[in-house]
């Protein structure tokens, strides 16, 4: 398929930058966020922003959605006013959020309904890969889709692995995440145990950052554990939702998953305490409070 006209939906942290890719690399491209202000600079770069969902899709060969979670895609999708309604038959929906695999086969379910191709593509890597354009594609569809769409994800990302049908893909990043989130919570159980030990806790973040369990995402984090400066990257309450979303498909077919539980309780913790808004590396403040006791004794 030649250069797709393509309907961005949802510019937040990670929306933005990938539109600005698409729009920069010679895609016609209509943004539309729910909240009026985030974007302009979509416009900036060559591309437009539409006034309602139904106005961003008229014209669109390609769908892209990059939003929260799946009550905001399904708000954005289906409905009366969702964009559906409004999309071309034959479109091919690239959809991009974290919302795992149940979300993703009722949303390709509503699109086959409505005549138009459907792929979950959900995406490795947070904003600088997203404003780089190096993101890695996880993708589920069928073949014809992945191959339609992918110009539009080669333009914001330097990978593309095809798990299978609709649905492999966010199954794919699901366990992405949950890894890196029981990763990252277990490094910062290291380090909240080493500080009760009196062991200096620079000392510990580097054997951990350097040493045999170092990996990008520790190297990443364990500074930022350290310095406690956590500026939101990927928010705290959206890796909470992810492993939310492992452990449910985990739930739906009879597997248990103590590793990953134990870290969604970390988080969910973290979360209730305030931290939700703050980087996911946010869970070592609350596990360093944790560690002092019941009491909080130090
Ligand atoms: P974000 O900055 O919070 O943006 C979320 C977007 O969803 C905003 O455009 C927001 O619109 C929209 N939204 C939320 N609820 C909505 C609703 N009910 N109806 C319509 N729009 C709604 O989040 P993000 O960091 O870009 O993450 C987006 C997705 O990518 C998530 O699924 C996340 O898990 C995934 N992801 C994130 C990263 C990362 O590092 N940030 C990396 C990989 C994947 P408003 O502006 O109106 O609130």
């Amino acid at each position: 398929m030649g250069t797709h006209n393509v309907a961005f939906l949802g510019l937040g942290a990670m929306g933005l930058p990938m539109a600005l890719n698409l729009a920069r690399k010679g895609f016609i491209v209509s943004g539309w966020n729910r909240s009026p202000g985030r974007g302009a600079a979509l416009t900036e770069a060559g591309g437009r922003l539409a006034e309602s969902l139904h106005n961003a899709v008229a014209e669109a060969s390609c769908i892209v959605t990059m939003l929260s979670g799946p009550a905001a895609v399904a708000a954005v999708a289906l409905g009366p006013d969702g964009f559906l309604t409004a999309a071309p038959k034959g479109a091919v929906w690239v959809e991009c959020s974290t919302i795992g695999p149940e979300a993703v086969r009722k949303l390709a379910a509503a699109a086959e309904a409505a005549g138009v191709q459907f792929i979950d593509a959900p995406v490795l890597g947070s904003v600088g890969p997203a404003t780089k354009g190096t993101l890695h594609f996880v993708a589920g569809g069928s073949a014809d889709a992945v191959a339609s769409a992918r110009p539009v994800m080669l333009a914001m990302g330097d990978g593309i692995t095809h798990f299978g049908p609709v649905g492999a893909g966010a199954g794919a990043k699901v366990i992405s995440n949950m890894v890196t989130a029981t990763l990252v919570s277990a490094v910062a159980e290291g380090l909240a145990l080493g500080e009760r030990l009196g062991l200096d806790r620079e000392q510990v973040a580097a054997m951990l950052g350097e040493g045999p369990v170092a990996s990008p995402i520790v190297k990443l984090k364990a500074p930022i554990m350290l310095n406690e400066q956590f500026a939101p990257a990927f928010q705290l309450k959206l890796m909470e939702k992810d492993l939310g979303l492992a452990l449910a498909e985990a739930h739906r077919l009879g597997a248990a998953l103590p590793t990953a539980s134990g870290a969604h309780e970390a988080y969910a913790g973290a979360r209730t305490a305030g931290m939700g808004e703050l980087d996911f590396a946010a869970v070592s403040a609350f596990l360093r409070l944790m560690a002092r006791g019941p009491l909080g004794r130090d």
